[in-house]
């Protein structure tokens, strides 16, 4: 007797519609407060994971006079040593810059190879 007692509060009667569709907001309310409050705390992590992943061989891009232009006709995505990013568009590598997943595909730097 005793566990459906909760159940007849909840059963729409005259009198308690509105009680229930306000219990009903308030539910819908904190379900979207709990979403709302896991995505900001997921936030941060994704932010600087994507961070930590792109690296950058500063000391070889200034060696080798990387840019991230091309020059007249060459780019990186002419040459050789060039490892492509997921699309054309898309960052990639340098089999000489180890350790950099940033090379622009209209990039450019002297170490440019065909052969
Ligand atoms: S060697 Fe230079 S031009 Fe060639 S892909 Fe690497 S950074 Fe670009």
């Amino acid at each position: 007797m005793q566990l459906t007692q909760p159940f007849r509060k909840l059963k729409p009667s005259r009198g308690n519609e509105a009680g229930l569709t306000r219990m009903s907001t308030d539910l819908n309310r904190r379900i979207w407060m709990k979403h709302a409050s896991v995505t900001l705390a997921l936030l941060p992590s994704f932010f600087f994971s994507r961070q930590a992943s792109a690296k950058r061989n500063v000391e070889l891009r200034a060696k080798f006079k990387y840019q991230s232009t091309p020059l007249e006709s060459m780019s990186c995505t002419s040459c050789l040593e060039f490892i492509p990013g997921k699309t054309d568009k898309d960052l990639g590598g340098c089999k000489i810059l180890p350790d950099d997943d940033e090379i622009e595909p209209n990039g450019y730097c002297i170490r440019w190879n065909t052969m």
